[in-house]
């Protein structure tokens, strides 16, 4: 098999993205069992590791780099500057680097050390961002003006609807078939919000479906920027909750915000990792404590659906690697882990 990113064997551009595609979406899905205080869920977890560079961006940047090739807003080899806390940026670099475009990300300099390196090691320059020089909403400031000074094409991810496409065209009807071939129906969906691509896009397609599943939007307990509307407090669930809510969300066409714990999302992705062998994400295992709160809602045969964004290799350097103390309140102590089994993509 040819390898689709070797550079002599760089074709033309429509050429070149027909070839990433194929690695790109139809993830596995992992079907979980799980008790919650004696009650029995089944959770649908959307296995985003597995897309090209390891996360759920790669549907995000492959589909708003593609649609602006298309229009010809991206021309060849022009610059492309992004912020991003870091998923995002390690996708746009892995490909936008592999067809030819120089890639700058623009980051806050408290991500992890591995999110940084990883954007470096597909050719693209990493610019940190202090949070005396405006964080995140620095980071897109700078952006910006990249964009303005030096034509560099910016994806704009917070406000491209082709970002909510890539899962209201992609995650969510491969969901939603992935599901059926088991026999198993969606009653609900949970997300965390980064962007706000991911739980849009959902909603998109499943209002189509069945306007009374409802989505719900996840945000950390200790930073909860879509009930209040800004920045406040800080968490450890890297790649949402960002600072702002971005344009593409709109709260209030979604279903009730679930806020879960950071501390309890670590102990969730600890245990999802020890107990099933699916190494995960802070915010995967805060995807399914919501999934949990989420079934909790609903009376009699839940199906809960989410998405694992990423796994944990990306969070060797931070809490997710270390004892977490528990804490009155969590849901983890609560929840056994029965049975996993991935259905394919
Ligand atoms: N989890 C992780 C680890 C992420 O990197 C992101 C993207 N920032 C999200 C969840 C949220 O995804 P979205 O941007 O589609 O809201």
């Amino acid at each position: 098999m040819l390898n689709p990113l070797s550079p002599a064997l760089q074709p033309a551009p429509s050429c070149a993205f027909t070839r990433i595609e194929a690695a790109v979406g139809n993830t596995p899905l992992a079907h979980i069992r799980l008790s919650f205080r004696g009650r029995p869920i089944e959770i649908f977890a959307k296995a985003e590791m597995y897309n090209l560079s390891g996360s759920i961006k790669d549907r995000m940047a492959l589909n708003i780099l593609r649609r602006a090739r298309a229009s010809d807003a991206l021309r060849p080899g022009q610059p492309i500057a992004e912020a991003t806390s870091g998923n995002a940026g390690i996708a746009i670099a892995a490909i936008g680097c592999a067809l030819g475009h120089p890639v700058t990300i623009f980051m806050p300099d408290w991500m992890s050390i591995e999110r940084r390196q990883l954007i470096a090691s597909y050719g693209a320059e990493v610019r940190l961002v202090s949070r005396e020089e405006g964080g995140f909403l620095g980071s897109i400031a700078a952006a910006e003006k990249l964009g303005a000074d030096e034509g560099y094409f910016l994806p704009r991810q917070f406000c491209n609807e082709d970002n909510c496409c890539a899962h209201a065209s992609g995650t969510l009807p491969e969901t939603w078939a992935q599901m059926e071939r088991v026999g198993a129906r969606l009653s609900g969906f949970v997300a965390g919000v980064g962007t706000g691509g991911t739980v849009m896009g959902a909603m998109r397609f499943l209002r189509e479906k069945d306007a009374t599943i409802p989505v719900h939007p996840v945000e950390p307990a200790s930073s909860p920027t879509l009930s209040t509307g800004h920045k406040v407090g800080q968490h450890r669930m890297q790649g949402i909750s960002d600072e702002f809510i971005p344009d593409i969300v709109k709260v209030d066409q979604l279903d009730p915000i679930i806020a879960v714990e950071d501390g309890d999302a670590i102990l969730m992705a600890q245990r999802i990792g020890r107990e099933l062998g699916l190494g995960v994400g802070i915010s995967s295992g805060g995807n399914i404590l919501a999934a949990v709160l989420a079934a909790d809602m609903q009376q009699g045969e839940t199906k809960i659906a989410t998405v694992l964004a990423d796994n944990h290799m990306k969070y060797l350097s931070t809490d997710l690697m270390r004892e977490e103390p528990v804490k009155p309140g969590y849901l983890t102590p609560d929840i056994t882990l029965d049975e996993l089994t991935m259905i394919p993509g």
